[in-house]
């Protein structure tokens, strides 16, 4: 019981132990700390089950080689860390971040080779960008101006990563433009995502996502799938802002909130104002597959 109470808030696991998520501290010379070498996903738990945990370790795993690096664990070791974070949280829905770093670099040590690379994981309560009464209503999104997102071939977005500053910098924008997220496009004009999420735009019938510059959403392909379930024709495109204006609906999709509906767009109206018919239909379907086996794992 007071373990409940300790790891309540979250849970996480470093340097070989669990430990509250307030606690958890890593070293200041750690180079994913320093330098943003790092790879990390986000799988959730629904109702105690994980949500596609195989296909988010996949990911996961995708991105540690392209970056050569190796964990310390097997798969099968990091999976169970990241059970055991949740069980010692007692949450039935929870945000489960697994993270690997190039790890602590010694005095006078540059090269990234010699790194040992660190794991580290922790639970959390579930978390959503957008609140769940912005989830009925919709929510205000800006396309960034200013800022465009990182070139692929600089840091290339199918890897999850930290190197958040064009996303940063874009979110100030949206709030000072009055809106509550932001979309970056790339150099030439194509859109391509936010901060923690992938776009959808509802355009003459057809679902558009864009087709790179972006990271391969576990969500996103969710309702790839859903649609294709649904008779719902889609397409991966490139597209520039004219086509989310003339989109009659858009949502966002990401782990942290799910498919989550966008009813103004740079302060003009969406559609007719409200979460539109193939966003609410989709929406329904996905919190329908979370309890359903084919799609997810138990937690114990
Ligand atoms: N794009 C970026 C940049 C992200 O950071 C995320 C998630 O954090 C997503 C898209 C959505 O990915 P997923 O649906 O796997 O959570």
């Amino acid at each position: 019981m007071q373990e409940r109470g300790r790891f309540e808030g979250g849970c996480a696991w470093v340097d070989g132990d669990y430990v509250a998520l307030t606690e958890a501290r890593i070293p200041i010379i750690d180079m994913g700390f320093l330098r943003c070498d790092a790879t990390y996903d986000v799988v959730s738990v629904w109702n105690n089950r994980f949500f596609r945990l195989e296909d988010h370790l996949d990911r996961f795993e995708a991105g540690w080689k392209s970056l050569h690096m190796t964990p310390p664990l097997s798969r099968d070791g990091m999976k169970d860390i990241l059970v055991e974070c949740v069980m010692r949280t007692g949450l039935e829905n929870a945000y489960v971040a697994m993270i690997l770093t190039r790890g602590v670099a010694l005095p006078g040590v540059r090269d990234p080779r010699v790194m040992e690379n660190r794991f580290y994981a922790y639970a959390a309560p579930f978390v959503s960008i957008f609140k769940p009464e912005d989830q009925e209503l919709g929510a205000h999104l800006v396309v960034s101006r200013e800022t465009i997102r990182i070139p692929s071939r600089a840091v290339d977005p199918r890897v999850k990563n930290f190197h958040w500053g064009d996303m940063v910098g874009g979110l100030f924008e949206a709030y000072q433009r009055g809106g509550q997220t932001v979309v970056l496009a790339d150099a030439d004009g194509n859109i391509t995502e936010g901060p923690g999420f992938n776009i959808f735009a509802y355009c003459d019938d057809v679902l558009l996502t864009p087709a790179s510059g972006v990271l391969e959403g576990i969500t996103r392909r969710t309702v790839l799938e859903l649609a294709a379930e649904l008779g719902i024709a889609v397409r991966e495109d490139l597209f520039g802002v004219e086509v989310l204006r003339s989109a009659a609906e858009i949502f966002i999709t990401s782990t942290a909130g799910g498919i989550m509906p966008v009813t103004t767009l740079d302060g003009r109206t969406v559609g007719r104002g409200r979460p539109g018919p193939v966003t609410s239909r989709l929406r329904r379907r996905y919190w329908e597959v979370h309890d359903e086996e084919s799609w997810t794992t138990p937690v114990d």
